[in-house]
């Protein structure tokens, strides 16, 4: 079985762009992911000889009200991180740190499952002064990678995949 990594993470982040860079496809693939839910979006993925299934997920507000559209995408999500072995959280390397961040942080740590904070959105910051405030997240160090220039994608996936 190949390792699953979900991409977890608020609205905006760049969760999508950074899907289409793991998995070199535009479309999520939906079909032939065996023992997989089919109403997400999956995709193959490749580090060198290491080959990985990437889960994206819609957007996850934890404290979504009844009836809202984002209470069926958290519901998405807590399915998509149950499915993973490994879970690559995004942040907003330029918003910075939201209360909606602390939420999803705090339901990742409770989970205990091996989790990667990413700070997207992060090309042209130089050294981490600018992502010193994720910290706060307790969930460790903070990689910076730019989904949209493909700038710290493959040490972030090797980061991820020896969690496993
Ligand atoms: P999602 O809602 O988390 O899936 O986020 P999307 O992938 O749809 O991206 C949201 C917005 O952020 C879009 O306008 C993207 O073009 C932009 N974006 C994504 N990745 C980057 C990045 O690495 N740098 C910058 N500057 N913008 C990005
Ligand atoms: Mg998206």
């Amino acid at each position: 079985m190949k390792p699953v990594i979900a991409l977890v993470g608020r609205p905006n982040v760049g969760k999508s762009t950074l899907f289409n860079r793991l998995t070199g496809t535009r479309d999520a693939i939906v079909a032939d992911f065996a023992g997989l839910t089919r109403d997400r979006h999956y995709g193959n993925g490749r580090a060198g000889s290491r080959e990985f299934i990437v889960i994206d997920t819609g957007g996850f507000e934890p404290d979504a009200g009844e009836g809202s559209i984002y209470r069926e995408m958290a519901k998405q999500t807590r399915q998509a991180v149950a499915e993973s072995d490994v879970v690559i959280f995004v942040v907003d390397a330029r918003a910075g740190l939201s209360a909606q961040d602390h939420e999803i942080a705090n339901y990742l740590r409770r989970l205990g499952k091996p989790t990667l904070l990413v700070a997207n959105k992060a090309e042209g910051m130089t050294q981490g002064l600018q992502l010193v405030e994720f910290f706060e997240l307790g969930l460790g160090e903070v990689f910076p990678v730019s989904g949209a220039h493909g700038q710290g994608i493959r040490s972030m996936l090797d980061k991820a995949l020896d969690m496993l």
